[in-house]
């Protein structure tokens, strides 16, 4: 069979069984109209499709292989773990292991609370935070995303967007009715939910680097001044480092990086080391408000599954010294110069958008700080774009409004066969 052929065999015959063909909206492809690549396996920094096709991959999962596709040790912790039962429904010492891993990361931290999606992570912090605080009103910001929860499926990025419905059906109006949202990057919008609904608000969640929107970062003192306006009202604030998590240029995440400490924080992607394991954690006396110790009820049959923590372990076990997230992040810093060299010299209307280990190309003449900014890129020629740098094997993120990721295993050969193929394409 010729090259592609097997890959849209596989999406006809999927689309008979699966809804969509697919598990997760934005793999379908839609956004960029074409048929999504299925895949055989991948290894380092590449898909290899059903197709035999290799791809120079920056989904990666969307984020969480930061060390490359079956990462030996990687595997190696997960063989070890399966060979001992893969699930107890009791507890092990392996969850206190990458408990204590992570707290090494973020020193806000002091207890945390494993679940299986970010998802998960996210809904249980909200819960957490209104029944802490005893507030029933939640901030979120237009265009970030934070998992498929009811109460914050509202202007909610990627996914949603893509699908040219920001708002699900099914989600009740009662659902959303506490759910306050701003601009990104406007802390004038801030102050003003902040004045009329302060005493009200439970917390304010937000992706301190979106990616949910493409990669844009928090502007001047924005972060420090939420949780300014939080300490000052009482309100929680919570990280959502579901994505941006071990993918900055800092150990400690945004955290670290722009010096503001969350009440709460959300971690996936990266933490479970490529298997479905996320995170939610925060001062003790706040987690301590968890069921078994405390009212707010959180459960989960798979939370602080062996595997999971095997290859989260091992994962940030590789990641603890800093030196592999400075080489990502070096790796993306180059691919972006040459990138927006080479769109500044045939005058493209293209703003390349990095942080850390992230990046996104936004099809706009303006540098991008909101939500708004994003919805008027030209997504014709984003799609463009795509079609013809996945036809090069590159395989970047079917999506104006996600990010793309970068791992310790793209070499010099990976980012020199991306420019080539990027230089090679009109646009
Ligand atoms: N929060 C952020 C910032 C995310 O990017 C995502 C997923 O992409 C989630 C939450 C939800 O995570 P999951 O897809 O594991 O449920």
């Amino acid at each position: 069979m010729s090259e592609q052929n097997l890959s849209s065999t596989c999406f006809q015959e999927a689309q008979k069984h699966l809804v969509g063909g697919v598990n997760s909206p934005v793999r379908s492809f839609r956004s960029v109209g074409g048929s999504p690549v299925f895949i055989q396996s991948a290894q380092g920094s590449k898909l290899i499709s059903v197709d035999g096709k290799r791809y120079i991959d920056y989904v990666l999962s969307w984020g969480p292989m930061i060390l490359g596709h079956a990462n030996p040790i990687v595997v190696q912790a997960i063989k070890e773990a399966a060979e001992k039962g893969t699930s107890y429904g009791a507890p092990t010492e392996s969850e206190t292991i990458l408990a204590c891993l992570i707290k090494d990361f973020y020193s806000s931290i002091e207890k945390v609370r494993f679940v299986s999606s970010g998802t998960e992570a996210t809904m249980s912090a909200i819960r957490l935070a209104r029944g802490v605080t005893n507030r029933p009103y939640i901030l979120k910001f237009k265009g970030c995303y934070h998992g498929h929860v009811d109460s914050l499926l509202v202007s909610a990025g990627s996914g949603a967007l893509t699908q040219g419905a920001p708002d699900s059906a099914g989600v009740l109006d009662a659902f959303t009715q506490y759910t306050l949202q701003c601009d990104f990057n406007n802390i004038e919008d801030v102050q003003a939910i902040f004045a009329k609904y302060g005493q009200q608000l439970a917390g304010v969640i937000v992706e301190p680097v979106t990616g949910n929107m493409g990669v844009i970062l928090p502007k001047d003192d924005f972060l420090k001044q939420l949780r300014q306006l939080c300490d000052a009202h009482g309100s929680l604030l919570i990280f959502d480092e579901v994505m941006c998590g071990f993918r900055l240029n800092s150990p400690g995440g945004a955290q670290e990086l722009f010096g503001v400490a969350a009440d709460l924080t959300c971690l996936g992607k990266v933490v479970g080391g490529g298997l479905p394991c996320a995170a939610f954690g925060g001062k003790a006396e706040i987690m301590d408000a968890l069921a078994p110790l405390g009212d707010v009820y959180q459960a989960g049959t798979l939370s602080g599954n062996p595997l999971a923590m095997a290859a989260g372990t091992a994962t940030l076990q590789l990641l603890k010294d800093g030196e592999v997230l400075d080489l990502v992040c070096n790796k993306v810093s180059y691919l972006v110069s040459e990138m927006t060299s080479f769109f500044q010299s045939k005058e493209l209307p293209i703003q390349v958008s990095h942080c850390g280990s992230m990046f996104s190309l936004f099809f706009n003449e303006q540098p991008v700080y909101n939500m708004t900014d994003v919805s008027t890129c030209d997504f014709k020629m984003f799609k463009n774009f795509h079609n013809n740098t996945l036809s090069r094997g590159v395989y970047f993120a079917p999506s104006q409004y996600e990010a793309n990721f970068m791992s310790v295993m793209h070499n010099d050969k990976d980012l020199e066969a991306t420019l080539t193929a990027i230089n090679s394409i009109r646009l």
